[in-house]
């Protein structure tokens, strides 16, 4: 396994990419907290796990509450005794407003959730991280996050702002023994998709521009896979790097 004797935080994990990487994770070996503001599907998912003979607890966790996200990091050491890895995964969508119509109120939101969220539980994990001597930290970002074609305003510049996080703490910590790693996922399956204008145009349209793209959206697995090559030591030299999950489309 490869994750044995490891412990994960998890951050939207009640659904989507977040809830299979709690999956994969605790298949792997990891004792995972399971962190969502949606709490009864936190539940559901950390319950699974256990059935299925894997270790897991959840917590309901809004990114956006400095108290509920140093609690967050605060459950996995009181449960499990320390922290390995950290995922920063959960994330809303914008309404695809572009900066000309975005509200104040909303651009906050994005913000504290998308960006802000990141920056707290990294700050938080940091002098656990330190003392060790290890950790893994690993931010879904999205290929919004190097281009300005896929989302509104302010989802755009969150993500963007995700990518500049994980270069700096990357560099900032690198000989301490610590990486820092995003995932851009393109447009994949899960709940946040449907608030897309219409995930499967939009990625089907990608194909009549594109050659050389794989032909649909991603599915969260797929995702997960990438969240575990970064968790593992197999991506021991890989740090402050973004690795698009999107089919090849950002590369064409
Ligand atoms: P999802 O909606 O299935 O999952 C997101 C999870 O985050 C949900 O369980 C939700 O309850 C939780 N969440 C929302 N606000 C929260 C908050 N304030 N505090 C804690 N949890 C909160 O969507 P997903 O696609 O799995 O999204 C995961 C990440 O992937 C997000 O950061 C998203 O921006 C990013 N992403 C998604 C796509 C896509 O096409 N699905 C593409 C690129 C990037």
């Amino acid at each position: 396994m490869r994750l044995e004797g490891k412990t994960a935080v998890v951050t939207g994990a009640a659904s989507g990419m977040g809830k299979a990487i709690a999956e994969l994770y605790a298949k792997e070996g990891a004792k995972v907290v399971v962190s969502d503001l949606n709490i009864e599907g936190a539940e559901a998912v950390a319950s699974g796990i256990r059935s299925s003979g894997g270790e897991a607890v959840a917590i309901k966790t809004n990114v956006g509450d400095l108290n509920d996200v140093n609690a967050m990091i605060d459950k996995a050491v009181s449960e499990y005794g320390t922290l390995d890895i950290l995922v920063n995964n959960a994330g809303i969508m914008d309404n695809m407003a572009a900066v000309g119509d975005v509200e104040d109120e909303r651009w906050d939101l994005i913000f504290d959730v998308n960006t802000k969220g990141v920056m707290r539980a990294i700050r938080k994990a940091l002098p656990i991280f330190l003392e060790k001597g290890s950790g893994v930290i690993i931010n879904t970002a999205s290929t919004g996050g190097f281009s300005g074609a896929h989302a509104g305003a302010a989802y755009t510049a969150s993500k963007h702002a995700v990518i500049g996080i994980t270069k700096n703490t990357g560099f900032m910590y690198a000989q301490k023994g610590i990486r820092c790693n995003a995932i851009a996922p393109g447009a994949t399956i899960t709940n946040i998709a449907s608030t897309m204008t219409n995930i499967n145009e939009f990625g089907a349209s990608r194909t009549k521009v594109t050659q050389g793209v794989i032909p649909r959206a991603g599915q969260p697995e797929e995702i997960a896979q990438v969240a575990l090559f970064l968790a593992s030591d197999e991506s021991s030299f890989v740090n402050g790097a973004v690795i698009a999950a999107d089919g090849g489309w950002t590369a064409g």
